[in-house]
């Protein structure tokens, strides 16, 4: 695409459409009390703009669709299976290629060998099933990023770089027999999805050879990432997107992806292996709760679009578009005055609430307060990440606050267009206004685990 292009055009047009219901901001204030003020129970039916999340709410193009009708059924060996493991197989530069029916199963499959009591697993940041699945097998897990990403005001390329300082200290103090892997994850989802860098992970190769370590890439966005190396680290302008993540993936020994995200399909997952024990342990694993070593949990037609799938992901306009539409939204909300994390990360934009709803106190979640007023003002849903989903109680009851208060707007893959997200950008006109208007919630009911899925909430 010309660099001089003012607007950030698409680069697909529209064959099918999903017609959006409008709804009046008295119906919405009904759904979202009748949902608990939650929106994770909203109807998506009474949902406008839906940013809740990236995961598998991506739209499949039409190479994909008639990929789907040329899916090959069979138990084994399927035709499917045979394109979707040669796409891998390239892409990973791993020998062993094991489909699943998402990430999590791959995750339960790799960590249920790896891990167990007394190991320890050490990563940038566990994305929260990565984190379950270890934790699962009686481990310990440790996640290290620089201070520096800690702080949603620092503008610096990559970081969601493991702290590899860090790193060997933890080494040292835990003994090397007891790391059972180091997972990287790129781009950092739980940090801001904030990108890695080709060098950070190269230097990790180097200390999990020194030490004999296991090195995992959780490489669900492994094309994003891919994206800001060539724009962002020096020497890989003039290297393809895949290639990066080429190069990129035979740094690990373990590749774990959910193919929800980068790999363009609605469902799937997948796990490569280099080593061959291994990898046999592993389709021992697969065959007793995902299915034969050929198509996991997948049927033939997924297989058959996920191959497509991870072919156009590295198409270099359509990354150009992804990034450049989400950082279209984070820069537009800083300019209006809306603190946000920067800088942008690859697949949503996260709001500093904690900022934006100073007056409103962390008891009170200042950040499900702004996610309840964009759905009431606007019909956008998104997800608080913040004092509701990471908050922890004291001895007398009182909460302990999670580090920041953020309210994360994923963006769906191929799915709005400009016109959507300048609503979006309109809804938050609304949301200044109110700042100081807005009141706090309080929790009326919370299962003892992962509480921010089915908690029950009120006004105050
Ligand atoms: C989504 C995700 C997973 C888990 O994948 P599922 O397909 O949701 O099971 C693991 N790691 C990262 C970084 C993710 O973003």
């Amino acid at each position: 695409m010309s660099e001089k292009m003012k607007t950030l055009t698409e680069p697909f047009k529209i064959k099918m459409v999903e017609p959006l219901k409008i709804t009046s901001e008295a119906y919405r204030k009904e759904a979202l009390k009748k949902a608990g003020y939650n929106t994770f129970l909203l109807k998506s039916k009474d949902v406008f703009i839906d940013l809740l999340t990236d995961s598998g709410t991506g739209a499949m193009s039409d190479t994909q669709w008639a990929g789907m009708m040329m899916g090959d059924e069979s138990y084994a060996g399927a035709k499917s299976w045979e394109h979707l493991e040669a796409v891998v197989k390239e892409l990973s530069g791993m020998p062993h290629i094991l489909p699943t029916h998402q990430g999590r199963a791959a995750e339960r499959i790799i960590y249920g060998i790896l891990g167990g009591k007394d190991k320890v697993f050490i990563s940038n940041t566990h994305f929260d099933t990565t984190r379950a699945n270890i934790e699962f097998t009686g481990a310990t897990a440790i996640d290290i990023v620089y201070d520096e990403a800690k702080n949603p005001e620092i503008d610096l390329p990559f970081k969601g770089n493991i702290h590899l300082e860090k790193l060997e200290k933890l080494i040292t103090e835990y003994g090397r027999e007891r790391i059972g892997a180091v997972v990287i994850t790129v781009t950092n989802n739980s940090s801001g999805g904030q990108p890695v860098s080709m060098a950070n992970v190269k230097a990790l190769r180097k200390i999990c050879d020194r030490y004999k370590l296991f090195l995992v890439i959780d490489g669900c966005r492994i094309a994003e990432n891919a994206y800001f190396i060539k724009h962002r680290e020096e020497g890989y302008a003039n290297t393809s997107c895949k290639e990066i993540a080429q190069e990129m993936l035979r740094l690990g020994d373990a590749f774990v992806m959910s193919a929800k995200k980068d790999g363009m399909v609605n469902m799937g997952g997948l796990l490569t292996i280099k080593e061959e024990a291994l990898a046999l342990k592993c389709k021992n694993l697969l065959i007793i709760s995902e299915g034969f070593t050929t198509y996991g949990g997948l049927s033939g037609r997924d297989m058959e679009a996920l191959a497509i799938g991870l072919t156009e992901v590295f198409d270099e306009d359509y990354l150009h578009y992804r990034i450049k539409s989400t950082a279209y939204l984070g820069e537009r909300l800083k300019a209006k005055g809306i603190p946000v994390v920067w800088p942008i990360g690859g697949h949503a934009v996260y709001v500093d609430a904690k900022q934006l709803y100073k007056e409103i106190p962390l008891n009170q979640y200042p950040g499900q307060s702004l996610v309840c007023d964009l759905y009431i003002k606007g019909g956008i849903r998104c997800v608080e990440v913040g004092s509701l989903m990471f908050g922890k109680y004291d001895e007398q009851g009182a909460l302990i606050p999670a580090v920041n208060e953020l309210v994360r707007l994923a963006i769906p893959r191929r799915v709005y267009t400009q016109s959507h997200i300048d609503y979006v950008l309109d809804i938050f006109d609304d949301i200044l206004e109110l700042r100081n208007k807005t009141t706090g919630y309080k929790i009326t009911y919370e299962p003892p685990f992962l509480r921010h899925f089915t908690a029950q909430l009120e006004k105050i």
